[in-house]
């Protein structure tokens, strides 16, 4: 799997090279945006990791410019407090997002997860997700459920991505409070189940069908019934 890593902060592109290489990556390191977007754009890799703030062109404009012609999975890093950089990242067409700083196994796993995904088919068709009757165009950023549209705030458009992307799985209140909310705690997770509340009123509670179940004691799943 070759590996594309854009990232100007010498020290985590060193973490991240080593740590990808020793599980049988093969990485390229680009220093800034111009690098970068030339390197993604004629270079032959599986997966792109992107930092956001970099030199010479940020990674929206790597990202846009890759769109324009290849498919390649993107896993975009973030900023903490930037939930709008991330709405913006996944509508432009990254597949995922991780906030900085984030744990090394994490990355692992996202970009395990994007290389068994394999090369998008499509950009329209990448940038859909869905889940029986409930549809999220990240280009247009629109969540409809039976073809109605569901007015969602962007934490709870950033929720719902995160829900319909990891479909099925149990999803703990301290993992949607860091990735939705850039919170890092084990105690207070009130705004997470106030956020659920409200996602809910918009998506479930006027259905026949829930998508979005508790699961006690552990967190949140979406699934059909
Ligand atoms: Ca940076």
């Amino acid at each position: 799997m070759r590996v594309l890593l854009v990232e100007d902060e010498a020290k985590l592109a060193e973490y991240v090279r080593k740590g990808l290489s020793e599980n049988g990556f093969v990485v390229d390191v680009a220093k800034d945006g111009i690098d970068g977007k030339h390197l993604a754009l004629h270079g032959e890799y599986d997966l792109v990791v992107l930092d956001v703030m970099l030199p010479g062109i940020d990674g929206f404009g790597v990202l846009k410019a890759l769109r324009e012609s290849r498919n390649t999975p993107v896993l975009m890093l973030t900023a903490r407090d930037r939930v709008e950089d991330r709405v913006k990242g996944l509508q432009d067409g990254a597949d995922d997002y991780l906030v900085k700083p984030f744990a090394f196994s994490e990355l692992l796993a996202r970009l395990q997860a994007l290389g068994r995904r394999g090369v998008r088919v499509s950009a329209e068709e990448a940038n859909v997700l869905r889940l029986g009757p409930l549809e999220l165009d990240m280009t247009k950023r629109k969540a409809t459920r039976e073809g109605k549209r569901l007015e969602l705030t962007s934490k709870e458009f950033i929720l719902l991505t995160l829900f319909l992307r990891r479909q099925g799985e149990v999803l703990s209140r301290t993992v949607l409070a860091e990735q939705v909310w850039d919170m890092n705690f084990d105690g207070d997770t009130n705004a997470v189940e106030v956020a659920i509340r409200r996602l809910r009123a918009k998506m479930d509670d006027p259905f026949d069908h829930k998508l979005l179940r508790t699961v006690r004691g552990m967190g949140y799943v979406l699934e059909t019934p």
